[in-house]
């Protein structure tokens, strides 16, 4: 059997030359698991049937990935693309690549690599001269620690296997970029050579591949105790399998604990609300919290929470806003991930309670912007007090939309001014049950208090999926497909007005 150091050698000697499939032990995506931990890389090779289903949100982000990879590929026309006709047939790319540069191709996309028993796919790679230049293409607007730790990677495996390897850039999206009459792909991108860093980088490689290799050899599941690292850089995908011994009421449902001090509490035995021996040195919100959980009883700050609806008048409109931002503009004059709204819900409640819905809907094409702005100015003028649960997004999409209609700034100013934000109440923690322990979104308020699980069922059900739903909209043909969509946005945006209108309602009830 051969040694560590002689099968690296052999993968080496076989990667460019061999007619010989390589295997491989490790892609970029098992390694990046290794180095968040050793033990969701042993999940992920044995037990892969157990990762948590891939989330909305995050499918909307890889999406939006692979799309921004080959718009890119623009910037080096010519290429030949190598993806593998599935997942399961990297060895075809790995065996193309080689076949491609052996016959003196100069653009390569998705160019493969097999090195060490480690696969990468890389997303453009150009030949200039007799130099090769590596391109990794990323949708984010900054270059982050993670991705110099996935190009070193890349560089680790492609640089021994193809030596004429003489730089590395990571591509991000250039946010200053205006777009004018057309899409400027150079402007659009920004490149930033790593070389230095990842060439730093390479022992740490090494040796990290060390011990992941080391790991899927030694077939034992690594002892490795639930903490922060679970969520750093990303939420693991055996969170559910991980964490799921923790019962109801455990510390991890704390809001506003911060996850350093829960993991000492975990890790020194006090894993129960119950439990928590020095409850005094805690700020009020969390005793609040704890002693409400203890007692099974809810707590009500009577006096703030009338100060709080004194200052609201009716009829009071509860009001949402939805935007995308897309990382590529779509217009002229704005710039990339600029947030664009196209939809708003207003749920207006008279002085009897009776509430009626309105909404206004942007059809995805035009530029929405004025005529969304005319619309809340109209439509906003028949309400007083404006509630809306976290309204931090919502004044600043307002300010922004003063700051390019400045004949409107006035009108603005009045909805800003009477905009009161309702997670107030809740994040402090002036009314609360225990019921709602573990976050005091408005999604997860509404589930809890009002006993409704309606967001969980729809098909869009976040600022995320509803901002890739329009982006979706530009694109579809199908009329059918468009006035779904179309119906799915607003009846999310409805939703959120609902659930607010019934929380405000809640806080008007408790305080009688
Ligand atoms: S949930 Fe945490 S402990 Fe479990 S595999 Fe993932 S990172 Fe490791």
């Amino acid at each position: 059997m051969l040694n560590k150091s002689s099968k690296n050698a052999y993968l080496s000697a076989i990667c460019l030359f061999s007619t010989i499939v390589p295997f491989y032990q490790l892609s970029k995506s098992s390694f990046v698991r290794s180095v968040q931990c050793l033990k969701q890389l042993y999940l992920y090779k044995n037990f892969y049937h157990l990762k948590d289903p891939v989330s909305k949100d995050n499918q909307v982000i890889f999406n939006r990935g692979t799309n921004i990879g080959i718009l890119a590929q623009q910037l080096f026309p010519g290429g030949t693309d190598v993806s593998p006709s599935s997942i399961r047939k990297y060895d075809e790319s790995v065996q193309r690549t080689k076949e491609l540069i052996a016959a003196g191709a100069n653009v390569i996309y998705e160019a493969a690599f097999v090195f060490d028993e480690v696969l990468v796919a890389l997303d453009i790679l150009v030949k200039q001269g007799d130099a090769w230049h590596a391109y990794e293409i990323k949708s984010s607007a900054k270059v982050t620690r993670t991705y110099v730790l996935d190009a070193s990677l890349q560089y680790y495996v492609i640089k021994n296997c193809l030596p004429s390897l003489d730089s590395f850039f990571i591509a991000s999206i250039n946010t200053n970029y205006v777009m004018g009459e057309r899409l400027d792909l150079h402007k659009l991108f920004r490149f930033t050579s790593v070389i230095k860093d990842v060439k730093a980088n390479m022992p740490y490689i090494s040796d990290r591949i060390a011990q992941a290799r080391a790991t899927i050899a030694n077939g034992d599941m690594p002892d490795i105790p639930i903490g922060e690292h679970c969520f750093k850089p990303y939420k693991c995908d055996y969170f559910g399998t991980c964490w799921k011994h923790l019962p109801e009421n455990n510390i991890f449902q704390l809001s506003t604990a911060g996850m350093a001090k829960q993991v000492e509490w975990y890790r020194t035995g006090q894993r129960m609300i119950a439990s928590i021996e020095d409850k005094e040195e805690l700020s009020p919100i969390l005793q609040i919290q704890i002693n409400a959980v203890k007692e099974n009883r809810e707590h009500l700050e009577k006096e703030k929470i009338d100060a709080f609806l004194a200052s609201i008048q009716y009829p009071v409109g509860c009001f949402d806003i939805e935007q995308f931002s897309p990382a590529v503009p779509v217009f002229t004059g704005t710039k990339p991930y600029q947030q664009l709204p196209f939809l708003f819900s207003l749920h207006t409640i008279e002085a009897g309670n009776e509430l009626r819905e309105d909404h206004f809907f942007a059809e995805a094409g035009e530029d929405p912007r004025k005529a969304f702005l005319l619309a809340c100015i109209e439509k906003l003028s028949k309400v007083k007090s404006i509630l809306v649960y976290g309204a931090g997004m919502e004044i600043s999409i307002l300010g922004m939309l003063a700051g390019e209609f400045p004949e409107y700034k006035e009108e603005v100013l009045s909805i800003q001014n009477r905009i009161v934000d309702l997670s107030h109440p809740f994040s402090e923690f002036w009314y609360f049950h225990p019921k709602a322990l573990g976050s005091t979104s408005l999604k997860h308020l509404y589930t809890k208090y009002c006993d409704d699980n309606s967001f969980e069922v729809l098909p869009v059900n976040s600022g995320a999926t509803a901002n890739y739903a329009y982006i979706e909209l530009f694109e579809e043909k199908d009329l059918f497909r468009k006035e779904e969509l179309k119906q799915q946005l607003i009846g999310y945006c409805k939703t959120d007005t609902l659930a607010t209108a019934k929380l405000f309602q809640l806080l008007v009830e408790k305080a009688k």
